[in-house]
């Protein structure tokens, strides 16, 4: 079949036949239909990871977006059969740690990141395998199409996970989103959906304008705080002045000090920061927060990863029942031996909207 392999960090990726997978007793293997290109397979494919251990290793095939069709099925599998329609998660679990079996298999301790790491070559590729299917695979309704799984991509699930289940949500609370990259527009998104008013943040005029017609009813673009600096608490003030006391829940889909730190601080009193984006190099996975205003105030924060597969279909009934459309935000259609020159787009931030392989 095909593939597109990582044969060196930076280079266009190598498109080549390799060997088809065939399914493990309790696996799958899917006919890929769809897979969303993201920033995650940027990062894999500049090396980027290693202060946190987890450079993707040369060889791997990447793409964890995918959704298709199940080809063949393994001995063991009990729930899927040959042509049912499918979307595939990227956290992917052995379905059977105690996390698993108490439905979080998103953070299971023996998981697997699909198209992350050799044990599970990823889907920009004609086929993947799925292992452990009948736990991870997630079964479509009739009216969601591959393409709308593709463009949800790790963005909304993971968007989706933080805020109606890790933040637990509820109509009318004001969530405040800092940063409006895909992940933080996905936030917006979900966060309108689920009732809830919303405050985007970012220093960029075109995500603000987007966010706004995403549904966000009040954005802030940080650098027209004049005369406010982080030390007279620019960011968060402005928060706490148009949401009548702050944020109830706030979101950092970016992953910087800054941000995070904005988003602690702007909340109000018993308010939930959820943590979604990752760091990047200037923290390296570290940022001071101000602990004694979080036990004063009975602030929560939480991390939030992904989606247990057994929660996918929250989800889908948004999309199937046409309250989220992400396949509105697709924006390129591309094929599988287009998506070098699309990562190396991604280097100079040029890609907008959400890209999708549709043809391999
Ligand atoms: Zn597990
Ligand atoms: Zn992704």
């Amino acid at each position: 079949m095909r593939a597109a392999v990582l044969e060196s960090y930076g280079e266009p990726l190598s498109i080549e036949e390799v060997d088809p997978p065939t399914p493990d007793p309790h696996g799958v293997v899917v006919d890929v239909e769809a897979c969303g290109l993201c920033r995650s397979d940027w990062h894999a494919w500049q090396g980027h990871g290693e202060w946190a251990d987890d450079q993707v290793p040369i060889g791997q095939i990447l793409g964890h977006e995918p959704a298709g069709r199940v080809a063949q099925v393994g001995d063991r599998v009990d729930e899927l059969a040959v042509g049912d329609r499918v979307a595939v998660p990227f956290n992917l679990g052995d379905g059977t740690c105690y996390y698993c079996r108490n439905g979080h298999g998103n953070v299971c301790e023996d998981g697997y990141a699909l198209g992350f790491e050799s044990s599970v070559p990823g889907a920009f590729a004609e086929q993947i395998h799925v292992p452990h299917a009948d736990f991870n695979a997630v079964t479509l309704p009739g009216g969601v199409s591959a393409e709308a799984v593709a463009a949800l991509g790790c963005r909304y699930v993971t968007a989706f996970h933080a805020l109606a289940h890790r933040a637990d949500i509820a109509a009318g609370d004001w969530i405040a989103v800092h940063g409006c990259g895909g992940l933080g527009l996905a936030a917006v998104q979900i966060a309108a959906a689920l009732g809830a008013r919303v405050l985007a943040v970012d220093i960029r005029t075109a995500p603000l304008e987007l966010a706004s017609e995403l549904g966000a009813e009040v954005t802030i673009d940080a650098t027209e705080l004049e005369n406010e600096t982080r030390e007279n608490d620019g960011v968060p003030a402005a928060i706490k002045a148009r949401t009548d006391g702050g944020a109830h829940v706030s979101v950092d889909a970016l992953g910087r000090a800054e941000t995070c730190r904005n988003s602690v601080d702007c909340l109000r009193i018993r308010g939930t920061h959820v943590q979604i984006g990752l760091t990047t190099e200037a923290e390296r996975g570290e940022v001071a927060l101000p602990i004694d205003e979080i036990a004063r105030w009975d602030v929560t924060v939480v991390g939030s990863r992904g989606m247990p597969p057994s929660r996918y279909d929250e989800l889908l009934r948004l999309i199937d029942a046409g309250t989220l459309a992400p396949e509105r935000l697709v924006t390129n259609r591309v094929a599988l031996a287009d998506v070098s020159d699309r990562l190396a787009a991604m280097s100079e931030y040029e890609t907008r909207g959400i890209e999708v392989v549709t043809e391999f």
